[in-house]
């Protein structure tokens, strides 16, 4: 399928095609390249690759056909012009910063990101003289007063992570290009069958392919996605050289994920409404956070900018840490993992797991309460799912 075809085509047929080359051998489904080089037919050939003079691979660090294919079809699915996969969604988040940011450049991100971006941000970037200030995501003011001529990203999370808060993407746009700084969407959580960032003014898309890419908990990995302009150098330098690819094995996971995302997303959707509405009733329940609920602060954004609403369900129980435990380890069929984004449900504890490395007050600017619960829900039957939960909330 080439770039003009690809432009014709929905997503399902992207998700299916794009990128795709058959061999001689004319399989149907995509190949796994197992080399780690590629051989050359003289010394002229290898000369002229290694200057950039002649197109074609040389080691997989750097280029490999089955990632090829993936970072393709990943692109037409984000109407990105380019993809570079990475060995993991903090690799793709760490690829980016490394590749456009010197010493005394300035991030400004939003507080409720994944806990490890965090970490990277405020524990790591600062030994390299990059810092971060950490904003309220759904505060537009707090996002302007923030950026200093020094600022070269703007970072955030729609929905994020636990609390499903959303944020007008193509408003945070404009205030990143009004100050020449770029926008980085982590579009981790919806995915390019529920949102596509890059089309509401974002400049990159960051995925953690680990999740609902892959869709069945297999392998890490992770994506940016950009224009050419933005990701041929700096960034593809880095990995290149940082060594943060991708390996062959797992595009290929990624890449028959990609082929059923939509149908699965549509199912995870709709568990998690019916997860959501049913939890929102229970008198044990203090508070449920998902943007299908009439009662989140942003539901009808959500429903402008997002084609469905997710498969990530948050919600506080009476009490405290150990109600919200108590729940965790008597609750039927729910794994107790911190990985989301999989065909099995899965619970989590996010002040004491995904988020522990957050001082507590950083957890409470958060909103990380001791009593709140994360449920990735996945594509069981919802009934089973229901009836496990009223199990342990009737108790
Ligand atoms: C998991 C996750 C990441 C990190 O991805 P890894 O593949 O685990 O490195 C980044 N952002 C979000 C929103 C995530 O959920």
């Amino acid at each position: 399928m080439s770039d003009k075809q690809s432009q014709l085509f929905g997503m399902n047929t992207l998700a299916t095609r794009a990128g795709q080359e058959r061999s001689a051998e004319g399989e149907h489904s995509e190949l796994i390249f197992a080399s780690s080089s590629y051989v050359f037919k003289n010394a002229a050939e290898a000369a002229a690759r290694f200057a950039g003079d002649s197109v074609g691979n040389i080691y997989s660090r750097f280029t490999n056909p089955t990632v090829r294919v993936f970072e393709q079809r990943l692109a037409a699915m984000e109407k990105g012009e380019r993809c570079i996969a990475t060995s993991s969604g903090m690799g793709a988040i760490l690829s980016t910063v490394l590749g456009l940011l010197k010493t005394g450049d300035h991030i400004v991100s939003s507080r409720s990101i994944f806990g490890t971006s965090v970490s990277l941000f405020s524990n790591i970037l600062p030994k390299y003289g990059i810092n971060t200030t950490f904003v309220d995501l759904t505060d537009y003011e707090d996002w302007q007063n923030a950026i200093t001529p020094e600022t070269k990203l703007l970072f955030l999370e729609t929905p994020s992570n636990p609390l499903t808060e959303i944020v007008d993407i193509k408003k945070i746009a404009d205030i990143a290009h009004e100050h020449k700084t770029l926008l980085i969407v982590d579009n981790c959580f919806c995915t390019p069958s529920l949102q596509l960032p890059l089309t509401l003014g974002a400049d990159i898309v960051i995925h953690s392919a680990t999740k609902y890419l892959d869709g069945q908990g297999r392998c890490i990995g992770g994506a940016i996605v950009g224009s050419d302009a933005i990701l041929s150098d700096d960034i593809y330098t880095f990995l290149r050289t940082g060594g943060t690819t991708m390996s062959p094995f797992n595009a290929w996971v990624f890449l028959k994920g990609l082929e059923t995302l939509s149908i699965r997303m549509r199912a995870h959707c709709e568990n998690a409404l019916q997860i959501a509405d049913w939890l929102d009733n229970q008198k044990s329940v203090e508070k449920v956070y998902f943007p299908g609920l009439k009662s989140h602060p942003q539901h009808e954004l959500a429903k402008t900018q997002q084609s469905g609403f997710g498969g990530v369900v948050s919600f506080e129980v009476k009490g405290n840490k150990s109600n919200a435990w108590q729940l965790i380890d008597s609750v039927n069929i729910f794994s107790i993992t911190a990985n989301l984004g999989d065909t099995k449900s899965t619970i989590t504890h996010p002040a004491t797991t995904t988020h522990h490395r957050l001082t507590e007050k950083q957890q409470i600017e958060a909103g990380i309460h001791p009593n709140l619960i994360r449920l990735s829900v996945g594509l069981e039957d919802v009934s089973d799912l229901i009836s496990a939960l009223d199990q342990v909330l009737r108790k």
